[in-house]
């Protein structure tokens, strides 16, 4: 298996050669020359397989550069009990994403049971694993940098603590994030982890990470990667969940399911997109967007209009909140027949801040085979499905997810069973779900006092010379 670049200027890749690194060298983003197709045979064959074993079939359609053997035991070491707290509470650790039922024909997927309770650790979390192994094969180190206002740096830093030959910079907004995320990341204690506070904003921090990664020279040297959206591996692991969550919604091969995405750079529901394409008989694939609702525009109008920061409003499922999507270039690649330099065409204008509009053309045209469908969700629209959900159905939903299940009910088809993913516990949005419900979330135990434990960061003004300087003595 090959990989290309969505802008066509790129040598083809080998998996591990794309792995550590993030954009292709023509700035585009990297996918499989084909998507693997799997046969009513190979479909009968997954149904009722473990978690860890299913991920081991679809990722090895994808990972030719890794043996068997290896590749296996990396997987189990990733998707363990150890990793997983609804499995170390008890819960089936064939599951790692199992459902909720809500009503008939209507679930939650567990997805946000890992380490940091959000589902970026499905992905994050074999990186890690990934990273480790690949820089041992080789002999190298890599010296991670980031900017996060939240989810990604702590399950950045969840997964890559203690992994050897990786060290992880991470910048984040001094007092910018809740009490809660704060004492997720800064109480790590592991001696590859440095927390960078920004006296800023999160912008500011982004735009230092824009420029150390500028500097091509400083950048080789200390050998600074990243493990942002764009990362394919991260987008292949999140395929996993959506043949599990299908196998678990259905009883035959036969039946299709629709599955309700909260998005935001485009990558969890990329991966829906491509199960879809590789045969997975998904009727529907809802896409979700909060008051950033550049995606839902796209998809009622074929017109992709990315925002300018000062558009972006913050919001109460803030992980969603973005001006442009960093993922949807894969998909757009795919809707305009995989032809290279249309999509060059499109993000020239992207790149420049412009908008671009596909209505008029016959890939619009084509879109209903692609079955993405979509809607947007609002503050009181949140506070509404929260209370819905908790009051109809039992069940405590973060904002995200609520947004998911609002856009969700809009959009059931009789008969097909409807999967909306939850991408984060209520816990980490405790003020919202006070607002909706007037309770508290309970929080896993593990987590009970986390804002007590000691913390490790240090506090840096803006500075790009000094924040350069911090990394090269601990690189
Ligand atoms: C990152 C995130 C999203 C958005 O996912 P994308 O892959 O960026 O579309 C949704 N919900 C939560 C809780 C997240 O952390």
């Amino acid at each position: 298996m090959r990989y290309i670049s969505t802008r066509g200027h790129a040598a083809p890749q080998a998996f591990c050669d794309i792995l550590l690194g993030g954009l292709a060298p023509d700035g585009g983003l990297y996918l499989p020359e084909s998507y693997p197709h799997i046969s009513r045979r190979e479909l009968d064959a997954w149904r009722g397989l473990s978690y860890a074993d299913l991920a081991f079939e679809i990722l090895s359609k994808f990972i030719d550069d890794i043996p068997a053997a290896d590749l296996k035991a990396i997987i189990a070491r990733t998707y363990t009990a150890d990793v997983y707290r609804h499995v170390r509470n008890g819960g089936d650790a064939a599951l790692i994403t199992p459902l909720t039922r809500l009503d008939d024909g209507l679930y939650t997927q567990e997805l946000s049971n890992g380490p940091t309770l959000a589902f970026k650790d499905m992905a994050m979390q074999l990186l890690g694993n990934l990273f480790e192994y690949v820089l041992e094969r080789r002999g190298e180190s890599i010296n991670i940098l980031g900017a996060t206002s939240g989810d990604t740096g702590s399950a950045a830093e969840y997964a890559m603590r203690g992994k050897h030959n990786v060290k992880v910079f991470m910048l984040s907004p001094e007092g910018r994030m809740s009490a809660f995320q704060r004492a997720q990341m800064y109480s790590l204690t592991d001696a590859n982890i440095f927390n960078i506070a920004v006296t800023g904003m999160f912008d500011d921090a982004q735009d230092i990470v824009k420029a150390v990664a500028n500097d091509a020279a400083f950048k080789a040297r200390y050998r600074i990667g990243a493990v942002n959206s764009i990362n394919w591996a991260r987008v292949v692991a999140q395929i996993v969940y959506y043949f599990q969550g299908y196998f678990l919604a259905t009883r035959a091969n036969d039946e299709q399911v629709a599955f309700a995405v909260p998005s935001g750079n485009f990558g969890n529901i990329c991966a829906g997109h491509i199960a879809r394409m590789m045969g997975l008989p998904i009727a529907r694939l809802v896409l979700a967007t909060n008051e950033n609702d550049v995606l839902d525009e796209f998809f009622r109008s074929g017109v992709y209009r990315p925002r300018a920061s000062s558009e972006t409003s913050i919001t109460s499922s803030p992980s969603m909140d973005i001006s442009k999507a960093s993922n949807f270039e894969r998909f757009i690649f795919d809707l305009v027949g995989r032809d290279a330099a249309v999509v060059r065409e499109l993000w020239a204008k992207v790149d420049k801040g412009e908008a671009f509009d596909l209505s008029a053309t016959p890939w619009w045209a084509a879109m209903p085979r692609f079955g993405i469908v979509s809607g947007k969700s609002t503050h009181s629209d949140r506070i509404n499905t929260i209370r819905l959900a908790h009051g109809r159905y039992g069940v405590m939903l973060d904002t995200h997810t609520a947004d998911g299940l609002k856009v969700a009910l809009e959009h059931r088809l009789p008969g097909v069973p409807m999967i909306v993913l939850e991408t984060a516990q209520p816990a980490k949005f405790e003020e919202t779900i006070r607002e909706a419900l007037g309770t508290e979330p309970v929080r896993p135990a593990d987590l009970a006092s986390i804002e007590a434990l000691p913390q490790r960061v240090v506090v840096m003004a803006p500075d790009v010379e000094a924040v350069k300087r911090y990394i090269a003595e601990r690189a």
